[in-house]
């Protein structure tokens, strides 16, 4: 029987390009999504979907046996910082204890190879930049935690059990699919590209500039924006190389090394579009760094990991093309 891979949360963001870069590399991803977040719609007619929570032993157990499961990537869980600072019982929930759940079935049904979205607020404010894997980890809100528990859980795992893998820490993450087959759907987005895609297709009026007295070149914050589908390649990469070192587990900063301010984006969107955005400058928004950008030397040098999309414009260009898909076409 042809073998397969279990994609949690494969309906939602970033799952559901990495649900694309495994087909397209030949893999036969299965999705399981309880859809609180992702959409169906993400996910091809021609992929198994699971509608159900990773938590359910008895549904797990069921989908691996039946569809031959040799490895999982765990995206399912809860993102948004501010609520993980008001609701931080949800996120340790739905982002560790369920994953220890799914984590006791993985090891019940002997699924060797875990792949798991793990995050850059793991580091919280980093003394310096750019942020290498050794560096303290200290987060400073129950999301950031809650994913490094997970990663601690992984760790403690493998050490006990036939079992290897990989924790990829994500920096920005924006884009969408360059062939226009997924993107970022979520409603309420606050991420910047997508808050900037939207207002430049009249979804919103204008867009906040949320500090511009950091300690960076112009003063507003720069991040490391990532694209999804250099993202999601990392991850096929991950899952080849854990299934051929099989007692090797990593932990891997993803990111280009490099970053651009909030006043860089903005103007990239201005010429993508050629129009200019009203923005509003306003005070800072409570625990934003002044800079995040990664070292990624690591996964460069182990994996050969190269990206594809390393540049803001394709980047923005990707993202608006996926608004203006949502506008014509919305997504459920
Ligand atoms: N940002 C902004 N306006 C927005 C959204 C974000 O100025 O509407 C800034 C934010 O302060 C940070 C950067 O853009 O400096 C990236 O923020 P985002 O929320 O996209 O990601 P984060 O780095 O917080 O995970």
């Amino acid at each position: 029987m042809q073998k397969s891979i279990l994609v949690t949360g494969g309906a939602g963001y970033i799952g559901s390009h990495a649900v694309l870069a495994l087909k397209d590399s030949g893999w036969n991803p299965i999705v399981i999504d309880n859809l609180v977040t992702g959409f169906r719609g993400a996910v091809p007619a021609d992929i198994p979907f699971v509608e159900g929570d990773i938590a359910d032993h008895g549904l797990i157990s069921a989908t691996v046996e039946k569809y031959n499961i040799i490895a999982a990537m765990h995206f399912a869980g809860s993102v948004v910082v501010p609520e993980s600072v008001s609701d931080p019982l949800k996120y340790y929930y739905n982002n560790t204890a369920k994953t220890r759940s799914l984590l006791e079935s993985m090891i019940k049904n002997n699924v060797g190879h875990f792949i798991f979205s793990s995050t850059a607020a793991t580091y919280g404010i980093p003394k310096t930049i750019p942020v290498h894997e050794d560096m303290p980890k200290n987060p400073i809100n129950p999301y950031g935690t809650s994913k490094l528990m997970t990663e601690y859980m992984l760790s403690d795992v493998a050490a006990a059990h036939n079992f290897n893998y990989c924790a990829l820490r994500y920096f920005n993450v924006a884009g969408a699919d360059p062939k226009g087959r997924t993107g970022q759907s979520t409603s309420g987005a606050t991420h910047l590209i997508k808050v900037a895609v939207e207002a430049a297709l009249g979804k919103r009026d204008s867009i906040s500039i949320f500090g511009t007295d950091y300690d960076t070149e112009d003063g507003t914050g720069v991040r490391d924006y990532i694209h999804v589908s250099d993202l999601a390649a990392a991850h096929v990469i991950a899952l080849e190389r854990l299934i051929e070192s099989p007692k090797e587990s990593y932990i891997f900063n993803c990111g280009y090394g490099h970053g651009f301010s909030v006043t860089q984006v903005l103007d990239a969107v201005d010429r993508v579009t050629n129009n200019k955005l009203t923005r509003n400058l306003e005070p800072r928004r409570a625990g934003d760094p002044d800079a995040l950008i990664s070292d990624n030397s690591k996964i460069k040098q182990q994996f050969g990991w190269t990206p594809q999309y390393d540049d803001l414009n394709k980047i923005v260009q990707h993202a608006l093309a996926w608004e203006q898909r949502l506008i014509e076409n919305p997504i459920t």
